[in-house]
């Protein structure tokens, strides 16, 4: 592990920092250009590049919706102000938005939200003040999907010790930058001991190194709960991916909606910063959207290159619009009474050096993004052993049936059927229980030669089962220290 302090800034000859601008799809254009007029009204050193992806991309038939001169100004200037982003129906696989942050590994997903003044929620007057850090990268959201048979899909949810290091070590520093006190970790690593259970452990680790934050663990669904039932007890919450996405959405809802939810996605090169809304495109070219959500994004922009006192500007110039009340927008008090896009920017340059009387801008220091090595990282465990195989099977059969022919497909084979499970709970022998049964079941072997199961032996195995059945998806069993490196099936004993 290595400190970033310099975060790879180009800077042009006369000293302003370059970055990427890409105004994005449907109400895109309208918040990054009231972004833009906020910014250099507040004299933001910045020189912009502007760069085009999303929907007009997609129609030019580049599948990724990012073009290679995006790409390539992103992989110069090392930060992204962006708009939202739509892929077409019709057009593209994937989001671009996954793309810019998968291709550029920002691995943290940072959405702040804060109670302000005279947007009135359910919540008003509590103080709601915290940040979710979403793991930006793994879990569910690696897109690597199967269809195993006709009927039954699997999408590989991936959690690495390299990654969960990375996030949790971020929130810890994120907490440090911004001076809050506690760090809340949000998982399932009650149901998902190896997935979920990654993120946990690794959070207790590195908690240890930051004995000034309070670190809490906390199952995510009751994490859902607590943040609707008292939202204020959270400062920093960080997560896996899925959970982040759901929760962050939860938390733009306490504080009047995603007109005011701004994210950073940050990683060990690049930071791109965008809104967490959409290109809401009902609302496209009339004028009346909230843009405060990707000026937000703008100033934590301006917070990541040091430029506080430009960031403070201008969220005391739009904590003093907020707060006298006389131009909000349609979000807030109504389409029919809101205040204009362009007469809310207006505004909030016009209160550019004010300050506000009662909310207050949060103090902040630089941050540190934890660099871990770009090289692949193995954990080396001092013992390891393979002790079976578990082969995933495509069979309309009773489990009574199937493991009559597997038991007789591999007779000769020094492994034992152990037993077969179907959607996770074991179906053969039976357990009593009241199990559906899809076209889809888990034969668990386990070796009964002597020492471990080569290869070859996995081979014949498998050889011997294709002579009747078809298999599509194998997992070794294998033993880490001693340990099971797999879980049992509901039931298995
Ligand atoms: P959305 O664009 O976020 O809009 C949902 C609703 O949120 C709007 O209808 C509006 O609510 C409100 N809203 C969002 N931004 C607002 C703003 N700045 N000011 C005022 N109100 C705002 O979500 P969506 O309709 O599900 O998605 C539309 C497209 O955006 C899709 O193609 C989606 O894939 C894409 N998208 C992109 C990103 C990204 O680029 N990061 C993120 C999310 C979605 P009311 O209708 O209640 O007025």
């Amino acid at each position: 592990m290595s400190e970033q302090g310099d975060k790879h800034i180009h800077r042009t000859a006369d000293g302003r920092i370059l970055i990427t601008v890409i105004p994005g799809d449907g109400i895109g254009p309208e918040c990054v250009e009231a972004t833009l007029s906020i910014l250099e009204a507040a004299k933001a050193p910045l020189v912009y590049e502007r760069r085009e992806a999303g929907a007009s991309v997609f129609r030019k038939g580049i599948e990724s919706g990012v073009p290679e001169d995006t790409i390539e100004s992103v992989r110069r200037t090392r930060v992204v102000l962006k708009g939202p982003l739509e892929t077409p129906v019709g057009f593209g696989e994937k989001s671009a938005n996954v793309t810019l942050r998968k291709l550029f590994e920002t691995y943290a997903n940072v959405r702040p939200v804060r109670e302000w003044p005279n947007v009135r929620t359910p919540y008003s007057g509590r103080g709601v003040d915290l940040v979710v850090v979403r793991e930006n990268v793994e879990d569910l959201y690696g897109g690597v999907e199967h269809m195993q048979t006709p009927g039954v899909a699997q999408t590989l949810k991936l959690i690495t010790r390299k990654g969960s290091e990375k996030i949790a070590r971020f929130a810890f520093e994120l907490a440090r930058a911004e001076g809050r006190k506690r760090v809340h970790c949000a998982t399932k690593a009650n149901i998902m001991k190896f997935t979920e259970g990654t993120l946990k452990r690794v959070f207790e680790e590195v908690a240890r190194e930051y004995p000034e934050v309070e670190a809490q663990h906390i199952i995510v669904d009751n994490a859902a709960h607590q943040l609707v039932k008292k939202p204020e007890q959270f400062e920093v919450l960080v997560t896996t991916n899925m959970n982040g996405d759901i929760l962050s959405d939860l938390t733009s809802g306490l504080i009047g909606g995603l007109g005011f939810a701004p994210s950073a996605n940050i990683g060990a090169e690049v930071a791109i910063f965008e809104a967490v809304h959409g290109s809401a495109p009902k609302y496209a070219g009339k004028d009346v959207i909230n843009p405060t959500a990707v000026l937000l994004s703008a100033v934590m922009m301006l917070r990541y290159l040091e430029l506080f006192e430009t960031a403070e500007r201008i969220e005391n110039a739009l904590l003093c619009v907020l707060e006298e009340g006389k131009y909000l927008t349609g979000d807030v008090v109504g389409y029919d009474r809101g205040a204009k896009t362009s007469e809310y920017t207006r505004a909030i340059i016009g209160k550019l050096g004010e300050r506000p009387k009662s909310a207050i801008a949060r103090q902040y220091r630089p941050i540190r993004v934890p660099v871990l090595s770009p090289d692949p990282v193995a954990v080396r465990p001092s013992s390891r052993r393979q002790v079976g195989l578990d082969v995933f099977i495509e069979s309309g059969n009773t489990p009574e049936i199937l493991a009559a022919h597997i038991q007789n497909a591999i007779a000769a084979l020094p492994f034992r059927l152990k037993m077969l499970s179907c959607r996770g709970t074991q179906v053969w022998p039976a357990t009593g229980g009241i199990t559906d049964l899809v076209d889809h079941y888990r034969a668990r072997f386990l070796y009964t030669g002597t020492g471990e199961p080569s290869d070859a032996d996995f081979l014949a195995l498998l050889g011997a089962l294709s002579t009747e059945l078809r298999w599509m998806h194998v997992e070794k069993l294998q033993e880490f220290d001693g340990a099971p490196g797999f879980t049992k099936a509901q039931g298995e004993n």
